[in-house]
């Protein structure tokens, strides 16, 4: 296997030094290394190395809708955004319920070999909130899922979601709610409040997405299990998570980048592609969820990215389908939002967008572990002072609907390694 020597990196939460990379290992950091004869060397001058980050909220669409996105095309754009990792979750056709669509997920992004696929199980069968789906024999597949969500649905039945943390207690799993309170969110299309009534649009109050993280939290604190919050959207939420955990509640959140950066005034343009569950909400919430990412009331970010062809989102609002993609532009909106404004360290980066998701999923082994000699060779080299301009037809995405079209953001992967192997160099997919 080819040997890698990157000289002269800023090595997150260390020095600037060199980094040897071989047999799919870090073998090395220090200084005048000594590097295999036929090492290719990349400079890495001004750049930070960082561990490869992990999603742990990615919708590859596949099986079912690869007009969409495909795992291999999912793969290629989590590469271009930095990320070895991706947690894939079940709102596939068919769903992710049973312990074979489990293993194809997995053995799929095994063979494209782009970034580790790790399948999310649904919590109920079908997804639809009534049975438990078998979560045993998910967890015994060899994908050896460790993390339950009907993300797209809340499991909004207390009794149903109390019996799912009893159950996945006893291997340690994880349940992860998408905190959406069906009967407060019906027919709703953006962020309730003045805006919607200007604009005409059934309001989707805060407090839908509030009510089921409390309850959540109260039930998990009954049961004694593990509970993760789905892409946590306002104010009311943050102060509701800080509190749980001054109390010593067992929660983790996350947050995306789209709800870091952008606010419910996009809707103004009546363009679909900003229509996203949950909505984009008010000024006061993205300040919020800004802090409470950066003193680790949110734990984590997670892209939710979510794919979907021209059709479904070209259409008019209320046809349209909600979901924005976000794998290739995650780092920079990171950047922009939160290190560009000093909230945040790239040692904080690393920690929201590697080490702490990779707990939670319980990849650790694998996955987001500080870089050092002997440590699986799975990182990313940035460049914090390039800039590019997201064009959504340049994507390796199979569908474009990125919010972030035109804006010019900070940042570029210029290198992502996988187990030792370039799956990025220059800034392009090496294959
Ligand atoms: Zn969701
Ligand atoms: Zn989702």
């Amino acid at each position: 296997m080819s040997s890698y020597l990157i000289t002269g990196a800023s090595i997150v939460g260390g020095e600037v030094a060199d980094l040897l990379i071989d047999n799919g290992e870090i073998v090395a950091i220090g200084n005048d290394l000594d590097a295999p004869a036929d090492a290719t060397t990349i400079d890495g001058t001004g750049k930070i190395a960082l561990p490869g980050l992990v999603d742990l909220h990615t919708h590859l669409r596949e099986p079912g809708r690869e007009d969409a996105e495909t795992v291999l095309t999912g793969t290629r754009a989590a590469a271009l955004g930095g990320f070895t990792a991706v947690f894939a979750m079940a709102n596939t056709e068919p769903v992710a319920d049973t312990a074979g669509v489990v293993e194809q997920v997995w053995r799929l992004g095994r063979e494209a070999g782009y970034a580790d696929v790790y399948p999310i199980g649904a919590v109920t069968v079908g997804r639809q909130g009534t049975q438990l789906a078998e979560l045993g024999a998910m967890a015994e597949s060899a994908a050896r899922v460790r993390v339950f969500s009907d993300d797209g649905d809340c499991v909004w039945d207390a009794a149903l979601m109390r019996r799912a943390l009893e159950y996945v207690k006893a291997f340690g799993g994880t349940i992860a709610q998408h905190a959406q309170e069906p009967r407060l969110t019906q027919g709703a299309q953006m962020n309730e409040g003045a805006l919607s009534g200007v604009l005409g649009l059934t309001g989707w109050p805060s407090v839908a997405e509030e009510s089921i993280i409390a309850r959540d939290i109260l039930l998990n604190a009954h049961v004694g299990s593990k509970l993760h919050i789905c892409h946590l959207s306002t104010k009311g939420s943050v102060e509701i998570v800080r509190a749980a955990k001054r109390r010593g509640l067992e929660v983790t959140a996350e947050v995306t980048p789209h709800h870091l950066l952008l606010t419910e005034d996009k809707v103004e343009s009546y363009n679909p592609v900003y229509k996203v569950n949950p909505p984009l909400r008010t000024k006061e919430d993205v300040e919020a969820v800004r802090e409470g990412l950066a003193d680790g009331t949110i734990d984590i970010v997670a892209t939710d990215h979510a794919p979907h062809p021209v059709e479904d989102k070209d259409c008019e609002w209320s046809a349209a389908a909600f979901g924005m993609t976000g794998l290739e532009t995650a780092l920079s909106v990171v950047q922009h939002a939160m290190i560009d404004t000093k909230l945040m360290t790239w040692a904080d980066l690393a920690d929201r967008m590697s080490y702490r998701p990779a707990a939670i999923g319980q990849v650790s082994g694998e996955h987001g572990q500080p870089l050092a000699a002997g440590a699986p060779a799975n990182l990313v080299l940035v460049d914090p002072a390039g800039e590019r301009t997201v064009v959504p037809s340049e994507t390796a995405s199979l569908s474009r609907n990125t919010p972030f079209d035109g804006m010019t953001l900070p940042g570029r992967v210029v290198a992502t390694f996988l187990r030792g192997k370039p799956t990025v160099l220059d800034g392009k997919l090496t294959r």
